[in-house]
C-alpha cells in the first residue's frame, strides 16, 4: 500500500510518498510561493532533486504538479495515480472533536471548517489542500490527522482557563495543545529505545523548532502541553512570543495605540528570538552570532529560550510527579548541541548527567546521558509524516475489513 502524506500551508504544499510494505519514503517534495510570483516545486528521490519552475496558481495546480512529478517517466516513482491507495492530510485543529484520525467525508469536511474559526492561520489551508487532492484524485480516500488529538487526553483541570465558564461552553475557549503527531511519536520512540513499554513511563516531550512545544506524557498519554488555545501561547519561539501577561494586550491598545491586528502580527511574526534578538528567527544564525561576535542580545535571547525550556521541564516534573525521560526532537532539539546542553546543565535535580561526546550528535535517535544518569534524556528525529502515514493506513484497513463483513 502507497500512501500519499499531504503537510498545505497557505502558499506551500509539503508531501511524501510512502510505502507501507517497509514504511520507505519513495520520494518527497515541497511546493512553495502558491500563487505568487516565482512558483516551485522541489521533488526529491534517493537525495537527488528535480526542480519544476513554473507558475502555480492554486493547490490544484499544486497538487496536479505533484502527481506528474509521482509518475514521470524519469524522476516519477510509480506507473499511475492509482497506485496511491489514500491520502493522509495534516490538519491542525480537530476541536473537541476529534480525538483520532478521521477517513474524510462531507460531515467530516463540514466541521474541519467549524473548526477553522479555531485555527483561522492553519485550517483553512488544510482544507484547500484537501479540496485540490479530492479534485484531482477522486477515488483516493482522504484521512485527516491532526496536531491536537494527542492532547485529548489532558484532564479537564489542565485544559481549562481561569475565564469565566461561559467562554468555554459558548466559543470552545480552552487549551487545545498542538504537536500532538510528533509528541506521540517521539515519546513511543522513546519507549522503544529504552526497551521498556510505554505505560510504564513518565516521559517530558520537547518539539523545540521554529514553533516549539512541551508535553506530559504519562503512561502514554498527553496529560499537559503548553501551547494553548492558539500555538502562539507557551515557550519563545523562533517568531511568536509564547506565554506574556495579557495585560500587555490592553496597554498596548490604550497607551500605544495599537490596533489588534497589529499587535497579533508582533506577537506572530516579530516576537520571540527575532524580536529579542533583532538579527533573526533562525536559531543557527543566532546561536552563531551570540558565540562568535559575543552579541548580547542573541545572548539574551538564547537564554530566554532556555530559560522558559527549564522551567516548563519543571513545571512538568511536577505535574508527572516524577520523569523517567526527556526527549529534544524538531530543528533545534534535534540539532543544536549547545542549547541541549544549556537546558540540561540545569536539571542536576533529576540526576541528569549528560554524555558531551553522545549530545556531539546531530539528527540522529541516541541517548545522550551517561549511563548512570537517573533520567534518562534522548535526541529523536520527529516523523509526523510517517504516523499520519500509519494512522491513514490503519482507517482505510479498518474501513476496507468493515465492508468485508
Ligand atoms: P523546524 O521548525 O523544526 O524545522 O526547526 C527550524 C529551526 O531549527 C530553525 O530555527 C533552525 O535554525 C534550527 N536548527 C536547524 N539546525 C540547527 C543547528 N544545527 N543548530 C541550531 N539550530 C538549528
Amino acid at each position: 500500500m502507497k500512501i500519499l502524506v499531504v503537510n498545505c500551508g497557505s502558499s506551500s504544499l509539503k508531501y511524501q510518498l510512502i510505502d507501507m510494505e517497509d514504511e520507505k519514503v519513495l520520494a518527497k517534495g515541497l511546493v512553495e510561493r502558491i500563487g505568487i510570483d516565482g512558483s516551485i516545486l522541489t521533488h526529491k528521490v534517493n537525495g537527488e532533486k528535480h526542480v519544476v519552475s513554473e507558475p502555480i496558481k492554486d493547490h490544484r495546480v499544486a497538487v496536479k504538479l505533484v502527481l506528474e512529478a509521482l509518475v514521470d517517466k524519469q524522476h516519477g516513482v510509480i506507473k499511475d495515480m492509482s497506485e496511491i491507495s489514500a491520502v493522509g492530510h495534516r490538519v491542525v485543529h480537530g476541536g473537541e472533536q476529534y480525538s483520532d484520525a478521521v477517513i474524510i467525508d462531507n460531515k467530516v469536511m463540514e466541521s474541519l471548517k467549524d473548526c477553522s474559526k479555531l485555527a483561522p492561520l492553519h485550517n483553512p489551508p488544510n482544507i484547500i489542500g484537501i479540496n485540490a487532492c479530492k479534485a484531482i484524485m477522486p477515488n483516493a480516500p482522504m484521512v485527516a490527522v491532526f496536531d491536537t488529538a494527542f492532547h485529548h487526553t489532558m484532564p479537564k483541570y489542565a485544559y481549562i482557563y481561569p475565564l469565566p465558564y461561559e467562554l468555554y461552553e459558548r466559543y470552545g475557549i480552552r487549551k487545545y495543545g498542538f504537536h500532538g503527531t510528533s509528541h506521540r511519536f517521539v515519546s513511543e520512540e522513546a519507549a522503544r529505545l529504552m526497551g521498556k513499554d510505554i505505560s510504564e513511563l513518565k516521559i517530558i516531550t520537547c518539539h523545540l523548532g521554529n514553533g516549539a512545544s512541551i508535553c506530559a506524557v504519562d503512561r502514554g498519554k498527553s496529560i499537559d502541553t503548553n501551547m494553548g488555545f492558539t500555538p502562539l501561547a507557551g515557550l519563545a519561539m523562533g517568531t511568536r512570543c509564547g506565554d506574556i501577561d495579557p495585560a500587555i494586550i490592553p496597554f498596548l491598545t490604550n497607551e500605544i495605540g495599537m490596533s489588534i491586528d497589529e499587535i497579533s502580527n508582533i506577537m506572530n511574526n516579530e516576537s520571540g528570538i527575532l524580536g529579542m534578538s533583532g538579527i533573526s528567527s533562525d536559531f543557527r544564525d543566532v546561536e552563531e552570532i551570540a558565540s562568535f561576535k559575543h552579541d548580547r542580545r542573541a545572548q539574551l535571547a538564547l537564554d530566554v529560550f532556555y530559560y522558559r525550556v527549564k522551567s516548563f521541564i519543571g513545571s512538568y516534573v511536577a505535574v508527572l510527579d516524577g520523569v523517567d525521560a526527556i526527549v529534544f526532537t524538531a530543528g533545534v532539539g534535534e540539532n543544536s548541541s549547545i542549547g541541549r546542553a544549556e537546558i540540561c546543565s540545569g536539571l542536576t535535580y533529576l540526576g541528569i548527567t549528560i554524555d558531551e561526546e553522545k549530545n556531539n550528535i546531530r539528527g540522529k535517535a541516541t541517548e545522550i546521558t551517561t549511563a548512570n544518569s537517573k533520567t534518562k534524556v534522548f535526541v529523536i528525529p520527529t516523523n509526523e509524516e510517517l504516523v499520519i502515514a500509519r494512522d491513514t493506513k490503519f482507517l482505510v484497513q479498518k474501513k476496507i475489513s468493515h465492508k468485508s463483513k
